[in-house]
């Protein structure tokens, strides 16, 4: 069989240029095209060059939609608006569409389910391994642990260019908490404190948020009781392992059934 030819959109990004090594570098896999935005001082350039690996034969174009007519899947770590804009494009190519863009509105997500009909979509506020066993850990921890006796708080911290708060990892890390609760996140989240609170609420689940310097990801679920306190944690130190999860999702997704499947789904880990 032929290798999988993916297109990098956001090829210039920090993830986008991530992805374009790890997908050059990987077995059954190549770069078929990296997409910029129109007006981007990139594009013309070849991605292998920007991405520090040398000539791949692949310039940066801004033109998606031609892009993806000759892809098998499409690597999409960009914005949200732009990631609905390609889901529609990859529906109608019809082809795989990883998503590890962050910060996406309930509109945003009803546009991917509905373009999830005709492309085979992985979608992951996180791409790691690690993070996604950690998701499994904190929801039996969660079920284990009655919320009379223990509160369930999300800490994180990123590099200073983030743009979204909470992370997307640590919302999923919160599901997580909140299925192993068998409450909806959306009522029981406590996204920001500032002045005078009043005394915690119980059952709620509280999210704090760092941002400095270059932490690639740092995320901590805080189980605590009266005396005692559980910490369940993952460092990030590459972005790497999030472009390598993601090019193991396109694999996996690779002929499979049009859907909008998880990280879980590809880990085997639902
Ligand atoms: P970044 O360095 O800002 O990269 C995003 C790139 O996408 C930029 O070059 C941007 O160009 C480009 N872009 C945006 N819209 C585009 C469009 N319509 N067409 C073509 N290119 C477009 O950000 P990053 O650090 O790589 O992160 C990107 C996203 O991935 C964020 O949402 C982040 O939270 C998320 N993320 C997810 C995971 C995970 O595992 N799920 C891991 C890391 C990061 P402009 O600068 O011109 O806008």
């Amino acid at each position: 069989m032929s290798d999988m030819g993916l297109v990098i959109v956001g090829a210039a990004g920090r993830m986008g240029q991530t992805l374009i090594r790890t997908v050059h570098t990987m077995d059954g896999l190549r770069v078929a095209a990296a997409v910029e935005r129109p007006g981007s001082s990139f594009l013309g350039r070849d991605a292998g060059e920007l991405a520090g690996i040398g000539t791949i034969n692949v310039s940066i174009t801004d033109d998606p939609l031609a892009a993806f007519a000759k892809a098998d899947g499409v690597l999409d770590f960009t914005s949200p608006d732009s990631s609905v804009e390609f889901a529609g494009y990859a529906a109608q190519a019809q082809i795989v569409h990883v998503i590890g863009t962050t910060g996406l509105a309930p509109e945003h997500e009803a546009k991917i389910r509905a373009a999830a009909h005709h492309a085979t979509i992985v979608k992951s506020g996180n791409m790691s391994l690690g993070v996604n066993l950690l998701a499994v850990l904190v929801e039996k921890a969660a079920r284990a642990l009655e919320a009379s006796d223990f509160d369930i708080e999300v800490l994180e911290m990123h590099h200073r260019h983030k743009v979204d708060a909470p992370s997307g990892t640590a919302l999923l890390l919160g599901e997580a908490a909140a299925k192993g609760r068998e409450i909806a996140l959306a009522e029981r989240s406590v996204r920001v404190r500032d002045g005078h609170t009043g005394p915690r609420e119980e059952g709620t689940i509280g999210f704090a948020t760092l941002r400095g310097g270059s932490v690639v990801g740092e995320h901590s679920v805080i189980l605590a009781g009266s005396g005692e306190r559980i910490t369940l944690s993952h460092q990030a130190e590459d972005r790497g392992i999030f472009a390598h999860g993601a090019a193991k999702a396109a694999l996996w997704a690779h002929g499979r059934k049009p859907g909008l499947y998880s990280m879980l789904d590809v880990l085997g880990l639902n």
